[in-house]
């Protein structure tokens, strides 16, 4: 199938997991399990691809920069990387949630300059500046959940999926930014050097999207 060689970045975790059926379907096995291995470059059954581990965030700028040819990554990290040099192939409809406000059920009603906890910065500025409400950002890297809690900020934006770890904490999901999913992305060299191959892996996994197999 593949006659030049294809790295591709995944982070650990949902996305890595729910990839590899997809990567299974097109005859792509890694040969060691990311959640064991120490190694951050993953040599696969196939001679000519190879799969590089990284933090979720970063696998734009690794494709970004052609360290990696192509990659999976969610839409919410698409969003705040910006998508430079970027073009989203496919979306995988995979690690599928939400990017949300939420807080204490009555942090919207909360007049003047919105305290607003999170680490999707930009996309927290764009949603609100769209509303024509007035912020403070607060940068956060990990749980996001406290910040209300210790009055920290007044709300957070942050990707939910049940709304459990949210409930837990006496917060709720508020006001819906976007609907977010993996999608595939290529550099703009790759997909212009590599065109043939890549289009072959991408008709592959589009097919097989289609035809209602849950990844
Ligand atoms: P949940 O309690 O099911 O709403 O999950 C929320 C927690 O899981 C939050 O801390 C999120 O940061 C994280 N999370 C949920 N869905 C995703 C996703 N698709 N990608 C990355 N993180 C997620």
């Amino acid at each position: 199938m593949v006659n030049q060689n294809i790295i591709i970045a995944l982070s650990k975790g949902r996305i890595f997991k729910d990839t590899l059926p997809l990567l299974a379907h097109v005859g792509i096995t890694p040969q060691d399990d990311p959640e064991t291995t120490r190694k951050l470059i993953l040599d696969t059954n196939h001679p000519h691809i190879k799969l590089l581990i990284l933090r979720a965030s970063d696998v734009p700028t690794y494709v970004q920069y052609g360290a990696a040819d192509m990659g999976v990554a969610g839409k919410d990290v698409l969003i705040e990387h910006g998508g430079e040099g970027l073009f989203e192939l496919l979306d995988l409809n995979i690690a599928r949630c939400r990017l949300m406000v939420a807080g204490r059920p009555d942090a919207m009603l909360q007049t003047g300059r919105l305290r607003v906890a999170t680490k999707y910065t930009h996309s927290a500025e764009c949603y609100f500046a769209e509303q024509g409400r007035q912020i403070e950002l607060i940068k956060l890297y990990g749980s996001m959940e406290l910040a209300p809690l210790v009055d920290l900020a007044d709300c957070i934006v942050d990707v939910v999926d049940t709304g459990n770890t949210l409930r837990a904490n006496g917060l709720e999901p508020l006001l819906h930014i976007a609907d977010i999913s993996s999608r595939l992305i290529v550099n703009r060299a790759a997909q212009k050097l590599k065109h043939r191959v890549i289009a072959d892996l991408v008709k592959q996994l589009d097919a097989y999207l289609h035809a209602g197999a849950t990844p």
